[in-house]
């Protein structure tokens, strides 16, 4: 194992060094981690641990660790990261389902999205209110999502609106595929405080989505959405160790341009390069035992998600922190100030910071409310 490993590194990397992609100028961040994705997919690095028969390679999930810190260590853009919707319609999706939308995911072909938050609807997603009446063999999805990351972008949004009674909070719940090119769908993007518009809100009026589009029976929404975030919340899952090897080799090369030889950012280096190592083999190790069971990840995944918030905002604390003023200028390689800025959003995606903790007090370590 060790030795196909080593074999896997060596190959993928040789691969970067042709392989690699730079943005267009102009091109918005989507369209291009969109063309990376769709180039890593051509070159077989896509879909590692997935099935083969939906596109995948059927290896150990331990292969999209190694994938994530190449990908990272060598600095080219993220590992794709929406492979975790995916993972619903694999484990709750019908055959016809997967046959006819896991291709387009895992390749890049199509842009998914996730429309759980809703207005009143965030921390408390059994709170939803978006209704979806059955009409014939037509559901008629009525309702408004928001913070919908790359709305914009995506051909489907994996939705979630209520079918059973109002205040049926968890039992009530189904998940749709939505075409977002319907009649009736309205995306608004939203300006944040980065000055990009990475998600939107999603107004549904009266759309028409076939019977044949929800997921799992009706009422089994809420199973899904909790095995969706628990997907989202793992680090190789969505991209994100990579992401962060790819910072921290970014950050690296800036500071020994700016600071050579400096103790100071020698002794922050150290220590975000320190909690990047701990996630990275704690998630090798989650990924690991994940290959030993059939069971798909639960509330545990709470700690990925809180270690992944920490090495984010320790390694974009550090940045602005060594850059100075040059990163709240903009004088430096890196929009330093905007990454900045995206990382406070990390204990907040994917369900907040304080959330997590009330999952692990609760549901892990069974405390009392
Ligand atoms: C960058 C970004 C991308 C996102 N992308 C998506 C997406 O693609 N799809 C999607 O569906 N959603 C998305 N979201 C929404 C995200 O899931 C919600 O913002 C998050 O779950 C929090 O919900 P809320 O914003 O309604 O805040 P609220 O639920 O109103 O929470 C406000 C504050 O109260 C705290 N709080 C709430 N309840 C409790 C409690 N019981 N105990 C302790 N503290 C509590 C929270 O921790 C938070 O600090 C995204 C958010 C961001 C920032």
């Amino acid at each position: 194992m060790t030795d196909e490993i080593a074999e896997f590194r060596a190959r993928l990397r040789a691969w970067l060094d042709t392989n690699v992609i730079t943005p267009e100028p102009d091109e918005p961040h989507a369209l291009f981690l969109k063309r990376w994705h769709q180039t890593l997919f051509e070159g077989g690095w896509v879909g590692l641990s997935w099935p083969r028969e939906y596109g995948g390679q059927g290896l150990g999930n331990i292969y999209d660790v190694v994938l994530n810190e190449e990908v990272g260590e060598y600095g080219a853009p993220d590992a794709p990261r929406i492979g975790y919707l995916g993972r619903a319609l694999l484990q709750w999706g019908t055959e016809e389902q997967r046959e006819r939308y896991l291709p387009g995911l895992l390749s890049g072909a199509d842009y998914w999205c996730q429309g759980f938050s809703e207005p009143n609807a965030g921390s408390d997603l059994a709170g939803i209110a978006a209704r979806a009446v059955l009409d014939g063999d037509t559901y008629r999805i009525t309702g408004q999502k928001v913070w919908t990351t790359y709305g914009d972008y995506a051909d489907y949004c994996l939705l979630l609106a209520r079918t059973g009674p109002a205040d049926g909070r968890h039992k009530g719940i189904s998940a749709f595929i939505v075409p977002l090119r319907s009649p009736g769908v309205e995306v608004r993007p939203i300006r944040a405080i980065t000055d990009e518009s990475e998600f939107s809100e999603i107004f549904l009026d009266e759309v028409e989505v076939p019977a044949g589009n929800r997921v799992g029976a009706e009422g089994d929404g809420w199973g899904i959405a909790m095995m969706t975030v628990a997907y989202e919340r793992g680090a190789a899952d969505v991209g994100y160790l990579s992401k962060f090897g790819a910072t921290l080799h970014e950050l690296r090369g800036e500071l020994a341009r700016r600071r050579p030889g400096d103790p100071l950012v020698r002794r922050e280096l150290g220590r975000v390069e320190v909690l990047y190592r701990v996630l990275s083999q704690h998630v090798g190790r989650r990924l690991g035992e994940r290959d030993d069971s059939d069971a798909p990840p639960g509330p545990e995944m709470s700690v990925d998600k809180l270690l992944m918030t920490e090495v984010d905002q320790a390694l974009h604390e550090a940045a602005v922190k060594l850059l100075g003023p040059a990163a709240l200028l903009g004088e430096t390689t890196s929009p330093w100030l905007r990454r900045y800025l995206y990382s406070r959003a990390a204990s907040i995606y994917g369900g907040s910071e304080q959330i997590q903790l009330n999952i692990l007090a609760q549901r892990v370590l069974g405390l009392p409310r």
